[in-house]
């Protein structure tokens, strides 16, 4: 028999009491919905009052995102009208569903809690990528809430290579590498800031000496999950951006040689780790060490693609040598060689502001695009 509304409602403040009791489990509402379409992108912004799981999955036929969050109320507005790709989007209040209708393969470009938002963002997809993400969870976590900490947005370390009594490689015409770096990695930090994906830290904003060892410590304390230490070193007859990840074997001799020189550029030279037993050492530096590695790689992978469309690449493009600054067991790192002073042409468009922003851009497109993956890679395993 069905409950007559005074009964239901009777029985909804009775639990809405009993949770109000239970520290945590306040009654979680929906007390804001927004979708809009922001640079290319649909953006749905929830705003939850209390903590909340959510679950985020696709299908394919129909295309539809749908989002979960079971025990909530909805208090948004019932339907959300469309933004980009997304045609529509209508709360079901029986499954405790947000069912967003789309026009077309979508990818997720961002689905994360932020206080007490939960923020999804999508984008033209590809028919194979949406059937992948049609497969599982494609995100999940929770939002708001005092028990729930927050989750933090990813922090990118950026490194602008050199400074303060290291000037780094003097180019053809005089140019100091330290100044380039610098230069390049606060554009680098106001355009992946600009996107609101992740947050940025640099182990150095003016121009002093950082030794190599203080870097890497800068982006463990901080538990970085990506490093980027920038460069414009030289290499004779070399021109065009590469990028490096850690080897202990470099891959080729101008890789060998610029890693040697790199790592002189702190004479007082290696690691500086935190004191724990030699055996807690390799045990924990041997389970994180393999994933570190494949996410460096695919960092480098990626930043190799954004790279490609935009600025002239020198030949094997990813390359790999024996950086001591690459070296946090647990951080992905990358270093890119924005270009070769010790080239005229290199040195010369390095100096212009329009070229480090073009540089700037496709590494934060290689960024995003890591990011995102990362997060998928994430909520697969949850
Ligand atoms: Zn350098």
């Amino acid at each position: 028999m069905p409950l007559s509304p005074t009964r239901r409602h009777l029985l909804q403040l009775a639990f809405g009491l009993v949770a109000a009791s239970v520290p945590g489990l306040a009654e979680a509402a929906v007390t804001a919905a927004r979708l809009e379409q922001v640079a290319g992108h649909a953006r749905l912004t929830l705003t939850l009052n209390a903590g909340a799981r959510w679950r985020l999955t696709a299908t394919a036929r129909p295309a539809r995102l749908v989002l979960s969050l079971p025990g909530t109320t909805w208090r948004g507005a019932a339907s959300l009208g469309a933004a980009g790709l997304v045609r529509g989007a209508a709360w079901n209040n029986r499954a405790k569903q947000l069912v967003l209708t789309l026009g077309g393969p979508v990818t997720v470009i961002r689905a994360a809690a932020e206080g007490r938002q939960l923020v999804l963002e999508v984008g033209p997809g590809t028919t194979a990528g949406f059937a992948q993400l049609a497969r599982g969870t494609v995100a999940q976590g929770e939002a708001g809430g005092a028990a729930v900490a927050a989750r933090n947005l990813p922090l990118v370390v950026l490194d602008p290579g050199h400074g303060g009594k290291d000037p780094g490689t003097i180019g053809v015409t005089g140019t100091h590498e330290k100044r380039i770096t610098l230069a390049a990695a606060q554009e680098l930090k106001k355009q992946l800031e600009a996107t609101g994906r992740c947050r940025v830290a640099m182990t150095r904003t003016r121009d002093v000496f950082v030794p190599l060892g203080g870097r890497v410590e800068f982006a463990r304390k901080r538990n970085a999950d990506l490093f980027i230490s920038m460069h414009a070193d030289s290499a004779p007859g070399a021109r065009g951006a590469s990028v490096y990840t850690l080897s202990d074997r470099a891959s080729d001799g101008l890789s060998a040689g610029l890693a040697q020189r790199e790592n002189q550029a702190d004479l007082r030279g290696g690691l500086h780790l935190p004191p724990v037993s030699p055996e807690v050492e390799r045990i924990l530096f041997s389970l994180v060490r393999q994933e570190t590695r494949a996410g460096s790689e695919r960092m480098a992978a990626s930043v190799v693609r954004s790279l490609g469309g935009e600025v002239p690449l020198l030949p094997n493009t990813h390359r790999q040598a024996a950086f001591a600054v690459l070296k946090a067991p647990e951080v992905p790192s990358v270093l890119v060689e924005m270009g070769f002073l010790s080239d005229r042409r290199d040195e010369a468009a390095l100096k212009r502001p329009a070229h480090r922003a073009k540089v700037a851009k496709a590494l934060a497109e290689g960024v995003h695009a890591w990011l995102a993956r990362q997060q998928a890679g994430m909520s697969n395993l949850g």
